[in-house]
């Protein structure tokens, strides 16, 4: 059935893509976003669609509108921006979590948080359970991101126990591909940019640190899957389980691009994770969904993505 459906944060990376699949299940989306580290371009091919509503507003202040799902993805992903404003990063989760959760209560509708692996910090079990409680640092540089995000589950929680709200909250692990901004910071969009305008490519410490990366239609399908899930009322990790250093991940875009960059190896960020895995046997077993887009295909994918954003013509 025919569903309004709110995506907070819609015209960022993942918003897009989102907001793009749940029109072409036939929805009404209405796409919330304040374009801080999202971009109209990411969403400007849906203006068209009568189905499709921009609404320009920040999510640390309340809104009252009438829909019957939420998604609340508003929240800088990308290190470097979450960074630059910590104060709001931490206002985003937490004040943002409160106002959707609000919403929700007063409709009574389903909402989904898009939480993240950095609630596990850099973690000492490995590959990383729903059950771990984490290791995160509470007043480094990352704590705005770990800790506003931890605090937003919190409430998700709490929302659900005290007023039986019915939340869904998705442990999401580094993701990738097109309409990842050229200056996202992160580490795929980084890498890739890098390799194709023959710039060097930098390696934040000696690139052993590891991430399993998961490539967006992936990842969209397992949200919509776990929000279309009744009863899911615990956490469940959403990633691609294939482990890589940051190093491999260097040396693989730099031959998908056949790019002449070298590397240049630069200090480790404070609290960098040192390895990061799901495990996805949860998400296996009650969602039935697991990743399908192998790592060659989803790269390629993206490097013509940020080919064409960069007008680089083979
Ligand atoms: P992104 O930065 O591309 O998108 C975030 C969007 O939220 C942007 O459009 C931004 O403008 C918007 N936004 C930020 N603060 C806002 C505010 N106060 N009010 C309204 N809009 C605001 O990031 P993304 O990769 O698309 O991530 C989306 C969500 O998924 C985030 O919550 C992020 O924490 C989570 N997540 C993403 C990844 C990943 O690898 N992409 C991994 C874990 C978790
Ligand atoms: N990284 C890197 N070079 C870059 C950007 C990132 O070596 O230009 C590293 C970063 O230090 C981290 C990993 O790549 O170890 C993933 O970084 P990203 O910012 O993508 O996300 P994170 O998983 O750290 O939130």
């Amino acid at each position: 059935m025919k569903k309004r459906i709110l995506v907070t944060g819609g015209a960022g990376f993942l918003g897009s893509h989102l907001c793009r699949y749940l029109l072409s299940e036939g929805n009404e989306v209405l796409c919330l976003d304040n374009f801080y580290t999202g971009a109209k371009d990411n969403v400007v091919d849906l203006i068209c669609n009568p189905y499709f509503e921009i609404i320009r507003h920040d999510i640390t202040f309340p809104i009252y509108l009438e829909v019957d799902q939420i998604y609340n993805l508003a929240c800088p992903a990308s290190p470097v921006y979450y960074q630059k404003y910590p104060i709001q990063t931490t206002k985003t989760n937490v004040s943002g979590a409160i106002n959707v959760l609000g919403l929700a209560k007063r409709l009574s509708i389903p909402v989904l948080q898009a939480s993240t692996s950095e609630i596990y910090g850099d973690p000492s079990i490995h590959p990383q359970t729903e059950d771990y409680w984490g290791n995160v640092n509470c007043t480094g540089i990352r704590s705005c991101y770990d800790e506003g995000k931890r605090c937003a589950e919190t409430l998700f929680f709490d929302y659900y126990r005290e007023l039986g709200l019915d939340i869904r909250v998705a442990r999401i692990f580094n993701t990738y591909g097109p309409n990842m901004a050229v200056n996202d910071g992160r580490v795929v969009s980084n890498f890739i940019v890098q390799a194709l305008t023959g710039k060097q490519i930098t390696i934040y410490g000696d690139g052993s640190q590891t991430r399993s990366l998961c490539y967006v239609d992936d990842l969209i399908q397992g949200l919509v899957t776990l929000m279309n899930t009744r009863g899911i009322h615990e956490p469940v990790n959403l990633g691609n389980p294939t482990e890589r250093t940051i190093l491999e991940l260097a040396e693989n875009i730099i031959s998908e691009t056949k790019s002449g960059s070298s590397i240049r190896y630069e200090s480790l960020p404070e609290d960098d994770p040192k390895q990061r895995c799901p495990d996805i046997s949860k998400a296996r077993k009650m969602l039935g969904w697991e990743p399908k887009v192998e790592f060659e295909k989803g790269i390629r994918k993206t490097i013509t993505f940020f080919k064409e954003k960069l007008s680089i013509t083979d």
